[in-house]
C-alpha cells in the first residue's frame, strides 16, 4: 500500500519514565517478535528506553541483529564535566543510540526548557552522529487564542536556529501538540496534516526547499494503532511519536505497521 510521500515514516516510541530494565527487555523482545524483515522495509522504528536500560535494550538489539533503532529521551549539550547526573551525546553514541529526542513538552514545561536550550541539544546531537528528534507543539491555551502556528513557528525557527540546510534535511520534527498529550485527545487528521505543512513551509522559507522535502516530522498526541493509519495518510506527516501506546509492544507494533490498515 502506498504511503503518503516518499519519505519513509519513522514511529519512534518514547517509553518515558516506565519500565526497569527486565521489563524492558521483555518489551523490546515482544515488539522484535511483533515485527517482521517486509515492515521494516516501509518503516523506521525507534525506541526510546530510560538511559539505565539503553545498555540492557541495545543487547538485545545487537544481538539478534533487530533492525529497530535504539533512542535517548534526553541529552545534555556539553561534552562532559562537573554536571551531576546529566548525560552526554557522545556516552550515548557509545550506545548506538542514534535518535535523541529533545525539547519534548515534559522537558520543556517540567524542567523549564526553552528554545535556546533546544537547540544546544540539538547541536550536541547532531556534532555526536545521532538525529535529534525536535518537539514542537502549542498548549490548548495558545490554540484557543489562535496563537497555535506563531508559537509553533518560533519554537521551529529558534529551536534550530544557525543549523544549515543539509543538517536540517537529517532531522526529524515531531509537532506535538501539548493539548494532545498522555490525554486520550488526538488533533484531527486535518489539523494535524495543516500544522505539519505549515512547518515543512517554514522550514522551506528558512533552509529551502530540498532541506523541507527531505526532513521527517512526525505527529505525537495520544496516537493509537486506531488512529495512526488517518494520521499517517496525511502528506506532511511522515512517523509518529507515541507515548503511553508504546508500552504496549502489540499496540505499538500495529502503530508500526499503520500502511496494512491505511483507507
Ligand atoms: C509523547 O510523550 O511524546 C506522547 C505523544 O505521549 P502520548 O502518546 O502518551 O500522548
Amino acid at each position: 500500500m502506498a504511503t503518503a510521500n516518499a519519505r519513509k515514516p519513522l514511529i519512534s516510541g518514547n517509553w518515558k519514565m516506565n519500565h526497569n530494565h527486565f521489563e524492558a527487555i521483555q518489551t523490546i523482545q515482544k515488539l522484535a517478535y511483533a515485527l517482521n524483515s517486509a515492515d521494516y522495509a516501509h518503516v523506521d522504528v525507534s525506541v526510546h528506553p530510560s538511559f539505565t536500560n539503553l545498555r540492557s535494550v541495545q543487547t538485545v538489539l545487537q544481538a539478534d541483529d533487530i533492525p529497530i533503532a535504539l533512542g535517548a529521551q534526553n541529552v545534555h549539550m556539553a561534552s562532559h564535566g562537573a554536571f551531576t547526573g546529566e548525560v552526554s551525546a557522545n556516552m550515548l553514541t557509545k550506545l548506538n543510540v542514534s535518535f535523541v529526542i529533545v525539547g519534548h513538552s515534559e522537558r520543556r514545561a517540567l524542567f523549564v526548557e526553552d528554545n535556546e536550550v533546544v537547540n544546544e541539544k540539538a547541536r550536541a546531537v547532531l556534532a555526536a552522529n545521532m538525529t535529534p528528534i525536535v518537539c514542537v507543539g502549542e498548549t490548548l491555551e495558545q490554540r484557543r487564542s489562535g496563537g497555535a502556528q506563531d508559537v509553533v513557528g518560533e519554537q521551529v525557527a529558534h529551536s534550530l536556529a544557525g543549523l544549515d540546510a543539509e543538517m536540517v534535511a537529517g532531522l526529524v520534527i515531531a509537532y506535538e501538540p501539548v493539548w494532545a498529550i498522555g490525554t486520550g485527545e488526538t488533533a484531527t487528521p486535518h489539523d494535524a496534516q495543516l500544522m505539519c505543512a505549515y512547518i515543512r513551509s517554514l522550514v522551506t522559507e528558512l533552509w529551502g526547499d530540498a532541506a523541507a522535502q527531505a526532513l521527517r516530522i512526525q505527529y505525537g498526541g495520544s496516537v493509537k494503532a486506531a488512529t495512526a493509519p488517518d494520521l499517517l495518510a496525511q502528506a506532511d506527516i511522515d512517523g509518529a511519536l507515541v507515548g503511553g501506546a508504546s508500552l504496549d509492544p502489540a499496540e505499538f507494533a500495529r502503530i508500526a505497521n499503520f500502511r496494512l490498515y491505511q483507507p
